[in-house]
């Protein structure tokens, strides 16, 4: 094949390198098993390389023995299973990102305000079942328009409209638009709920999409903004669109221009080796329709622990002041793949 153009945007956002920093940190300073509520992020390579460090990932917290140390996912958890999660009695820490908080946020103040709120979401996704958690008897699942139509009277309830943040922005704007139709007086978030890396990402790779003969999206089956990746790249047209987790699913039959882009929870390491084994002709390009600067500093748990021992070992080992590192301040300048390289052998 003749060139590769790289979207930018692509890649880890920045929940996700706070989730992995976080748990990279929790190996660190833990023994193995470190337990892990859901998959860190929805990517099997990430997993993979957690795994091989002793992380254990269960979908009930009743299989963490007591005591343990427990992380819970980037995706949000329902309240009953943090509550669970902290009697247990070992050390907890929530990586949930914060755009997703925000949304457990906006559930809850509706909630308090009588709304009915109607939650555009995938089924069975892990963030939307911990949003749907948080009131479950206000909120009603939204995935298509007959779901729309099964609503019936909702007793003249105010009526809310939030999402699942990694939709795809079609998948929200036709939704939103046949609820606004059908209840006028619609209470929409000042901002709608799809986080800004879901977006990036898909304005990207729309900006890419029309200059290519194939488009591959990398990221995992489950990850809910990379199958939103795909469904941007086959609605822009492109005749090939391929997703696949590492360069060896890459098809061995792709032509002209290829463009490449990846879900927010897929490592550069893998975009890097999916290009060497394109191995265009003529080059690659990157086309950029903006740079992020988020930052999300670690969960409030993890940022204690770490400043304890920090402290603890400038203390036993009568270190003088300021010749300990300060992790905290030490995360912000490392990134998610350096971090998991230092405390994880490539999976
Ligand atoms: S994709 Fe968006 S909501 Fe999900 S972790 Fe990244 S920034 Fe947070």
């Amino acid at each position: 094949m003749e060139r590769v153009v790289l979207a930018e945007p692509r890649g880890f956002c920045a929940g996700v390198e706070k989730a992995i920093k976080a748990l990279a940190w929790m190996v660190r300073v833990f023994e193995p098993p470190v337990f892990c509520y859901h998959e860190i992020v929805h990517n099997q390579l990430v997993v993979d390389q957690f795994r091989a460090l002793g992380v254990v990932f269960v979908d009930d917290v009743a299989a963490v023995p007591p005591g343990s140390p427990l992380m819970l996912s980037a995706h949000g958890t329902a309240p009953e299973v943090l509550e669970e999660a902290r009697r247990r009695g070992g050390v907890v820490v929530d990586a949930v990102c914060p755009l997703v908080t925000k949304v457990h946020h906006e559930v809850e103040v509706r909630t308090r305000k009588g709304f009915t709120i109607l939650y555009i979401g995938h089924a069975g996704h892990e963030e939307a079942i911990g949003t749907m958690a948080v009131a479950p008897a206000a909120v009603r699942l939204i995935e298509t328009e007959e779901d729309l139509d099964a609503l019936g009277d909702l007793d003249d309830a105010p009526v809310a409209l939030l999402a699942q943040t990694t939709l795809s922005h079609d998948e929200w704007q036709g939704l939103m638009e046949e609820a606004k139709r059908r209840f006028p007086d619609l209470w929409l978030p000042g901002r709608n709920d799809l986080c800004f890396a879901t977006t990036n990402r898909q304005a990207a790779l729309k900006a890419i999409a029309g200059k290519c003969d194939a488009i591959v999206v990398i990221g995992s089956a489950n990850s809910s903004n990379t199958v939103a990746l795909e469904k941007v790249a086959r609605a822009s047209g492109c005749d090939r669109v391929v997703r696949i987790n590492r360069p060896e699913e890459l098809p061995d039959d792709l032509v002209g221009t290829v463009g490449v882009t990846a879900g927010a929870s897929a490592p550069e390491a893998v975009v890097s080796a999916v290009v060497a084994r394109l191995a265009p002709t003529n080059g690659t390009d990157v086309v950029s329709v903006t740079t992020e600067h988020e930052y999300f500093p670690p969960p409030p748990e993890l940022r204690v622990l770490l400043r304890a021992l920090a402290t603890a070992l400038a203390v036993t080992t009568a270190a003088p002041t300021g010749s300990v590192l300060d992790p905290v301040g030490e995360d912000r300048g490392t990134s998610a793949a350096r971090l998991l390289a230092d405390v994880a052998p490539a999976a």
